[in-house]
């Protein structure tokens, strides 16, 4: 027989296994579902905080799975940036939306939809010339399309600012992502010219509460202000929530309290209520 020492280390090789093996088969089923189109978008309303009109929606790539189940992006994207697939379901991405862009715009010619960039999608010009080639085919005016680009993005800060000014200059509004938690500090965007920032939903969950971060949530506000920008609270869920931001000058909310990310038919059912409103 084995000593227990040696049966412990094989358990554990075969775990490790077991665990790779999943994983990188986990890869090839989305590798396989990005070729072949097998993924979805959702869109999550974005309001005015002041007339509660939707204004835009985030478009939420989800990975659907057999009997509707759905893997979370917060899985599966950073899989598909470490193995080299982020740069295609970005433009997967694109695509969808384009697809579901002309519906949109007839219920609200001025709704502009905000598609996710990885850092890599920052990093060159490409995802700038996919546009300029994409858009045109669709009819798609540049305006309708946002970007939201997060500080991790911001590692390589030159080609960062470079392609954040060619979007720019292509006629797209360019939102900083999950801002204030971010690693590389505030000095970027004294350098950057962006259109928006969105606070994160971490700063919104404790508004008007006790704990420590609720305290942080002025702050980040002013940053805004003091920089003359925009701003979109993520993650709204409560009236209260929506009253701090409108009375601290916060323009938009994006939030469970206004919508959930649902599929286009959905939202296109949503948005025919707001005209209505
Ligand atoms: P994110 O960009 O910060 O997106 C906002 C996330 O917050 C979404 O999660 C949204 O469903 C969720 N959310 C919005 N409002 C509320 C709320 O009131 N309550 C709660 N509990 N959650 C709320 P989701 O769709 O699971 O996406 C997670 C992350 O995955 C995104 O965070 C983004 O970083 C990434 N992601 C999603 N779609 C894409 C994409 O097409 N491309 C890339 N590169 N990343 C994406
Ligand atoms: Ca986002
Ligand atoms: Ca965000
Ligand atoms: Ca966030």
């Amino acid at each position: 027989w084995l000593p227990f020492g040696v049966v412990l280390g094989l358990a554990a090789a075969a775990a490790l296994w077991v665990f790779i093996r999943n994983r990188s088969s986990m890869v090839g089923q989305l590798r396989d579902a990005i070729r072949r189109k097998r993924l979805l978008v959702h869109y999550q309303p974005i309001v005015d905080l002041t007339t509660r009109r939707c204004i835009g929606a985030e478009a939420l790539v989800r990975w659907p799975q057999a009997k509707g189940a759905m893997i979370r992006p917060d899985i599966f994207v950073p899989l598909a940036e470490d193995n080299g697939l982020i740069q295609s379901m970005t433009d997967l991405v694109l695509d969808l939306v384009c697809a579901e862009m002309a519906t949109l715009l007839q219920l609200r010619s001025d709704l502009y939809v905000s598609i996710n960039l990885a850092a890599i999608d920052l990093s060159t010009e490409r995802f700038v010339a996919v546009l300029k080639r994409k858009l045109p085919q669709v009819g798609v005016e540049p305006a309708r399309i946002a970007i939201e680009a997060t500080e991790r993005g911001f590692m390589d800060a030159d080609s960062a600012r470079d392609v954040i000014g060619k979007l720019r200059a292509s006629g797209h509004r360019v939102l900083i992502d999950d801002f204030g938690t971010g690693y590389s500090g505030l000095s970027y965007l004294q350098t950057f010219e962006v259109d928006v920032l969105k606070i994160d939903k971490s700063f919104i969950d404790t508004v008007g509460t006790e704990a420590a971060t609720a305290s942080v949530a002025p702050h980040i506000v002013e940053i805004g202000h003091s920089l003359n920008l925009k701003m979109i609270a993520e993650g709204v869920e409560t009236e209260a929530q929506a009253q701090w931001l409108q009375a601290h000058g916060v323009q938009s909310g994006q939030g469970w309290l206004f919508g959930k990310p649902v599929p286009a038919a959905d939202f296109l059912a949503f948005l025919a209520k707001d005209r209505q409103a």
